[in-house]
């Protein structure tokens, strides 16, 4: 439920488009393939992977010679979801066996919800009785460990800090070590995202990644990438850059409530090819959901 009203804006966007680009047509023909484009487009889900979508539609259209414009939404629903990638059981539980500490090295632009879903992240781990330390390695910016130190105190979990300008990779390592220490379960860490300068995000986060490989073998085991659903194309663009300088493994889709352009999620999932695991539905502590890419298609077509 709270999924479908966080995507109330985008749901009646889509929704409603597509029954004005069907409306009085019994058939699919090139005018209602036409204004279809234009619905998935506006809706942010980006032009390769609507031209994706319309081809795929085109293609049934062409094998049954006629396509009722009430199966449309039936085969768009097949085809959406089809192209949406989320995260395997194992992985979405942070089972023990893949990781003990399980590490996720979260990366993103700031302001894109960053380190409120690394608080978010913390809250609901604890939940689950696991042990969470939390690492401010962002340390470019005071703001930052001062709100992820805000987080710390108020989900009351641990945190690992140094002043700010220091190493990145340096409290990292200390992070991790603490982890070790304290038998902990699961290791956010939160880091820096200026993307102006690709080429020392990329050298600093390898150096991230293998100064805490000197503490835990495989860490870190996931790349969170978080992504602000309400900035459409630019979430795109991020989330390419971001995958050029690192490896990321799972996506975080903030802000997705208060936008119409949760499109942007079925684009940035068939173009990247990395499963999104949560989305953001809100500012407050509860508001981080698992994403399902069932319940995701449903919200947008009922
Ligand atoms: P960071 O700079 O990336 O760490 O960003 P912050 O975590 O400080 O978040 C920036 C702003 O976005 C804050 O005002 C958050 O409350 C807000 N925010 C984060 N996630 C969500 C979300 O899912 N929905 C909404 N509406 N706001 C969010």
């Amino acid at each position: 439920e709270k999924l479908d009203q966080g995507l109330e804006k985008s749901k009646s966007n889509f929704f409603n488009k597509l029954g004005k680009a069907v409306a009085g047509k019994s058939k699919v023909d090139d005018d209602v393939l036409d204004d279809l484009e234009e619905v998935l487009i506006s809706s942010d889900v980006g032009v390769s992977t609507t031209i994706k979508i319309i081809r795929r539609i085109e293609d049934r259209v062409a094998k049954d010679k006629y396509l009722g414009t009430e199966e449309l939404n039936v085969i768009l629903r097949e085809e959406i979801a089809a192209l949406l990638s989320e995260t395997e059981e194992a992985e979405k539980n942070n089972q023990p066996e893949l990781g003990h500490p399980y590490v996720i090295m979260v990366v993103g632009v700031n302001g894109v919800g960053k380190t409120t879903t690394i608080g978010k992240l913390a809250y609901q781990f604890k939940k689950q009785g696991k042990k969470v330390v939390l690492g401010a390695a962002d340390t470019f910016r005071a703001a930052a460990i001062e709100q992820l130190e805000i987080w710390s105190q108020r989900v009351d979990v641990p945190i690992v800090k140094q002043k700010m300008g220091s190493d990145p990779a340096s409290v990292a390592f200390d992070t991790l070590q603490s982890a070790v220490k304290l038998n902990a379960d699961v290791v956010l860490i939160d880091t820096a995202g200026r993307l102006h300068n690709k080429i020392n995000l990329m050298n600093e986060l390898t150096k991230v990644k293998r100064v805490m490989q000197k503490v835990v073998p495989n860490a870190p085991h996931e790349v969170l990438l978080v992504l602000d659903g309400s900035t459409g194309q630019n979430a795109f663009e991020q989330a390419k850059q971001f995958s050029a300088a690192t490896e990321v493994t799972s996506l975080a889709i903030t802000k997705l409530d208060g936008t119409a352009k949760g499109g942007v999620v079925i684009g940035i999932s068939d173009q990247l090819q990395v499963p999104v695991k949560y989305i953001g539905v809100g500012e407050g502590i509860e508001d981080l959901q698992d994403f399902n890419k069932i319940e995701f298609v449903d919200s947008f077509f009922n």
